[in-house]
């Protein structure tokens, strides 16, 4: 199956990087999970755009018409590409992070909100102002589901609730069983967003098909850089909630009052929450990259990429002093990335010596997962730095992990390579 497809090109294909023993060698960027690469048709649809960018909602000449056709235009390839119903917003903001944020502050009043230890901080960590309900981590799929349903089983059945739920972790690459959560989180009133900045890269998703109210992605990790992410999905508590930013574009109408104030009357489309200049070249790169998936084909890109996977897993298997983290178990149903920790081996120290030795880029450290991290190493990873690595010294347990992760653009021999390197 790593014959159905060659890899979707991508920048940095022919990037040489200098080696430690002398030498250079083609880099093998096995990180997509942290940024994956440009694809090159979404950098040839933004060269092309270049010359005519003009302002969004803010001019009068051809340019800027042309610009905001563009932006507008990006929102419906968005929405198609995650088959949103008809009356769902899509909303462009910086990134995942960005768009959780924009819910959580969205969110109705006495909230209640349920996620999993496990997830991304920013998807845990947004709720922190709301009634927030931290759930353990789950050892199967089916535990899962079964967690959450005691929890919203407890709740208050007539307030409002939000499930926030990954869909593909960012630490072990397990896909998450979300239609199900979805469903428990219906059946008992509440609302889901999913956190697919893993899941959209990898996978086709669709809206209606898992049933979930909003989705979040970054268009950095789906092979759009540009500082551009996604929420889309309802619009009603949306269109309630004060704009995430205040400012020109959000607002409708300002009027100066009598006593000296300002009244507004804010916009109840996407723009809403999309105050200031926006970001037109990160959405148009967006919609070119969803575009791009979409031709090449999710069954396609699905198929290759899992080759590749598999071929990660029975090399990583066969060498001994290799643990790779696993929450669901090791035959899991997982996207292109993977955790692993080498017994011996102080991870950061493992990760760069595949960098220096063999010019491969992967990433070490606790990936913005702390709890997660934790229960998989079943210890305390320490707290220094936000997402970066606890110093060990070499030979002691790793309370880090090293992370591989691929995708589109991946060839095999980048993965040959690393599975060659690690052994
Ligand atoms: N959720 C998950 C699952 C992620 O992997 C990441 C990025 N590592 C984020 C959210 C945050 O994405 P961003 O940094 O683009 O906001």
């Amino acid at each position: 199956d790593q014959s159905v497809c060659a890899p979707l090109p991508v920048l940095g294909r022919d990037v040489s990087v200098p080696l430690v023993t002398g030498g250079t060698v083609t880099y093998a960027a096995l990180d997509y999970a942290a940024s994956a690469p440009a694809l090159q048709r979404v950098w040839d649809d933004v060269a092309a755009y270049a010359p005519y960018y003009g302002s969004v909602h803010r001019g009068a000449g051809y340019l800027s018409q042309l610009s905001t056709d563009l932006f507008e235009n990006a929102r419906k390839t968005v929405a198609a590409f995650l088959d949103c119903r008809e009356e769902d917003q899509v909303v462009f903001t910086r990134s995942t992070t960005d768009s959780l944020n924009l819910l959580a502050a969205a969110l109705p009043a006495d909230c209640q909100v349920f996620v999993f230890e496990t997830e991304h901080h920013a998807s845990l960590l947004p709720w922190r102002d709301a009634r927030v309900t931290v759930l353990d981590a789950p050892r199967t799929p089916q535990q899962a589901v079964g967690t959450l349903e005691r929890a919203l089983a407890d709740r208050d059945p007539h307030g409002p609730a939000l499930v926030c739920v990954t869909g593909a972790s960012n630490v072990t690459g397990e896909l998450w069983p979300v239609r199900e959560l979805a469903e428990a989180a219906h059946a008992h009133g509440a609302r889901v967003v999913l956190d697919a900045a893993q899941l959209a890269p990898h996978h086709p998703v669709s809206v209606r098909d898992l049933g979930v109210d909003w989705v979040a992605f970054s268009g950095h990790k789906l092979y759009a850089p540009f500082g551009s992410g996604v929420l889309a999905g309802r619009a009603d508590w949306l269109r309630a909630a004060e704009p995430y930013l205040a400012g020109g574009g959000a607002s409708r109408r300002v009027t100066r009052r009598t006593d000296g104030g300002v009244d507004v009357d804010w916009h109840e489309s996407a723009a809403r929450h999309e105050a200031g200049s926006p970001n037109v070249i990160g959405a148009y790169s967006i919609a070119s990259a969803c575009k791009s998936l979409t031709e090449a084909g999710f069954d396609t890109l699905v198929a290759r990429e899992q080759y590749l996977v598999r071929r990660v897993r029975e090399g990583l298997a066969g060498i001994p002093e290799v643990k790779v983290l696993s929450l669901f178990g090791d035959d899991a149903p997982r996207v292109g990335v993977l955790s692993f920790v080498v017994e011996g081996w102080n991870s950061s120290h493992f990760a760069a010596a595949l960098s220096a030795e063999y010019g491969i880029g992967v990433r070490d450290g606790l990936f913005c997962a702390h709890p997660l991290v934790r229960t998989l190493l079943g210890g305390d990873p320490g707290t220094q730095g936000e997402c970066g690595a606890p110093e060990a010294a070499p030979g002691e347990r790793s309370l880090n992990a090293i992370r591989v992760s691929f995708g589109a653009g991946t060839p095999d021999e980048h993965v040959e390579r690393f599975v060659r390197a690690v052994g």
